[in-house]
């Protein structure tokens, strides 16, 4: 079968040509041949120059996501050549052989130069997301370069792409295992402490990697605090605290199944049941009508903009909930606020903080700005990937 082309418009080939990864389907031209949902098409500039190749979805804004800059098609070896760079990035950082933590992100998408295609580890198990149908097709790579890589530590390979894939243009898939079969309930660690990762049932890839630096702060501030930690998921920051010594902490979500497994793993973790609590509510509302004088107020909201159009409103979140927030703290305390929307950029983020606190009158002073941490890497080509923000301020 041959590869189907791509023409960009004039001037539409400046972005690839700095290896901007996204072709938006307005800034196409024309295409020769027919090409299916999750093919390898060749990119080609106005006039003819090959740009390289992406796989193409029909049906989305990016219609075309760059998976390589070269003029010759992609093949095996081009792929898992690109897993082993990403293992030999982590391997470089540590993190392969940490005695204290064994959950990483392996593959990060546009990060790791393989857009649409996340791969977390978790104690040699690895959970597969893929945001396009071409990466989906790549299935049988991924699992011989994994299996290629981890040898007689891989565990599982499980495939959690029925969701992302239907979002993403429809496509219909099950779960499953494509390697091992052993189910969800296992028993991962992140700097020492240990959590249950369901991501067979779980949201996203069952667990939020990406807080794991952020987590270690916190901890570093718990001792003998009262602590609200919400939007808590699995209770992340919760055990940190909880290890480090708090004095009380408040985990807070709407899904009792995410409680459920807290309290999993508050017992697992063998901390004294009677300085923790699970709250089943709403945070925006619990907030405003909260009774105790928390020292720390952590929030760490799903992504409240999905999409550019949806900026406006979400900032009109992030405002309201952080104002709640400034309002409710003890004099001096400490609130952990974070933006996981890629559509609302740092500067954004803080300026909806900064405005939040002025809505209130408090003082209040950042004292960190916090990101994503490395195994989340962004493509200097690709700023879009900064998407997790944070910040620690202080409210006197
Ligand atoms: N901090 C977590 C990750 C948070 S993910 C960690 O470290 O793992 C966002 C969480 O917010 C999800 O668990 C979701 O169930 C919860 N959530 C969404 N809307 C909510 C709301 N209005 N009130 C409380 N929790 C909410």
């Amino acid at each position: 079968m041959s590869t189907a082309t791509v023409y960009l418009k004039p001037k539409k080939d400046e972005s690839i040509r700095r290896f901007h990864p996204w072709v938006f389907s307005g800034a196409i031209k024309q295409i020769d041949g027919q090409p299916a949902n999750g093919d390898t098409v060749r990119v080609c500039a106005n006039k003819g120059a090959v740009l390289g190749y992406g796989h193409y979805s029909p049906n989305a804004t990016i219609a075309v996501r760059m998976v390589s800059f070269d003029e010759e098609i992609p093949d095996e070896n081009f792929w898992i050549e690109k897993i082993r760079k990403a293992y030999q990035m982590r391997e470089a950082l540590g993190m392969t052989s940490d005695t204290k933590s064994n959950t990483y992100r392996l593959v990060h998408a546009e990060g790791d130069r393989l857009p649409g295609l996340i791969i977390d580890h978790f104690d040699g198990h690895l959970v597969i997301q893929t945001h396009s149908l071409g990466m989906h097709l790549l299935r049988d790579h991924w699992v011989s370069a994994l299996k290629d890589i981890y040898g007689s530590n891989l565990k599982s390979i499980y495939d959690k792409s029925s969701s992302t894939l239907k979002k993403n243009g429809g496509y219909e898939m099950e779960n499953e295992y494509l390697f091992g079969d052993e189910k969800s309930g296992n028993i991962s660690l992140e700097n020492g402490h240990q959590f249950l990762i369901d991501w067979e049932g779980g949201q996203k890839t069952g667990f939020f990697i990406d807080q794991r630096e952020n987590r270690e702060l916190l901890g570093k501030v718990s001792k003998g605090k009262k602590i609200l930690n919400s939007f808590c998921y699995t209770g992340g920051f919760s055990i940190y605290a909880l290890g480090n010594g708090a004095e009380l902490v408040h985990s807070l979500d709407s899904s009792q199944k995410a409680l459920d497994l807290v309290e999993e793993n508050v017992k697992l973790n063998g901390f004294d049941s009677s300085k923790h609590a699970c709250i089943h509510a709403d945070a925006v509302q619990f907030i405003k009508d909260a009774e105790t004088d928390y020292d720390i107020i952590i929030l760490d909201p799903p992504a409240f903009a999905k999409h550019m159009n949806a900026r406006h409103k979400a900032v009109q979140g992030y405002k309201r909930i952080n104002a709640r927030a400034i309002e409710k703290i003890k004099p001096g305390g400490l609130i952990f606020t974070f933006s996981c929307s890629q559509a609302v950029d740092k500067q954004l983020f803080t300026h909806t903080i900064i405005a939040a606190a002025i809505s209130v009158g408090r003082e209040v002073k950042i004292l960190h700005q916090l990101h994503q941490p490395a195994d989340h890497p962004i493509s200097a080509f690709h700023p879009e990937g900064e998407y997790l923000k944070g910040l620690v301020i202080q409210v006197n």
